[in-house]
């Protein structure tokens, strides 16, 4: 894809979405931070239903490790891997008031060390809390940048990276959300509302979801034969016969 269809893309995308954000209801960093480990193979709805429950009663490391695994657990037990996400949580509390001062440190590597923590929430900490011009590559924007030729790759690291080298920087901030919407909302997996996309023409995707075009009515004409003419005797030999024959007259005079 070239520049110019990138940046076409990223304006379309801006001018649905001026200002795109997280759709995980979050106050603080610390507060995302929680969220987003929750939110892994749970809906950002059935997170933030948990953690409207769980912030007014715990939404520091210190009051989260007040709690513990046992305190936490019914808070957040109607998400898939509660068990392991309350410990991951709690685990996270525990070092952010141990080694970070109870901060969420600004900080990649530091991030990718708490429990629950990997690339994909590290970068969203980055970009969403701090601001930082990083893009998180989840499974819709995955896709999103595959179907439409953005940045095609075989795993999301590959896709990140392209992604990080060919998004123009003035894009570079809210292109996270604006990828993840378009892929949870309108590109979505199995069938993308292509007739609804605000980048339709310019999405290289060659098996776009669209309606099939309306048969063109063809209207078939009976070819009748006319009729034939009574040909007279003398006038029934056809002209190329003739030369034939008058060709072969000159073959045998020679
Ligand atoms: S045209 Fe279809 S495949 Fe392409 S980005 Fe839009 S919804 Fe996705």
């Amino acid at each position: 894809m070239n520049d110019a269809k990138r940046a076409a893309i990223f304006e379309r995308l801006r001018e649905a979405n001026p200002a795109p954000t997280t759709e995980l209801e979050h106050m603080t960093p610390f507060e995302l931070l929680v969220a987003v480990v929750l939110s892994a193979q749970s809906t950002d709805k059935g997170v933030n239903k948990a953690t409207a429950k769980l912030f007014p009663a715990a939404n520091t490391p210190a009051a989260i490790a007040k709690l513990g695994v046992d305190g936490l657990t019914p808070y957040i037990a109607s998400l898939g891997l509660f068990r392991n996400k309350a410990k991951a949580v709690v685990g996270l509390s525990e070092i952010l008031m141990r080694e970070h001062g109870g901060e969420v440190p600004r900080d990649r590597a530091r991030l990718e060390a708490l429990p629950g923590v990997g690339r994909k929430t590290a970068n969203v900490i980055l970009n969403t809390a701090f601001g930082e011009p990083v893009i998180a590559v989840d499974t819709h924007i995955f896709r999103v940048a595959n179907r439409t030729g953005l940045a095609p790759g075989k795993d999301v690291v590959e896709v990140e990276r392209k992604l990080d080298k060919t998004t123009p920087d003035a894009f570079k901030l809210n292109a996270h959300h604006w990828l993840i919407l378009h892929g949870r909302y309108t590109c979505i997996a199995r069938a993308p509302k292509c007739a609804d996309c605000v980048i339709l023409d310019l999405c290289e995707f060659r098996q776009k979801n669209l309606p099939n075009p309306k048969p063109v009515a063809t209207t078939v004409r009976k070819i009748v034969p006319a009729p034939m003419s009574p040909t007279p005797r003398s006038k029934g030999r056809q002209p190329m016969a003739k030369t034939a024959r008058a060709g072969a007259k000159r073959g045998r005079g020679r």
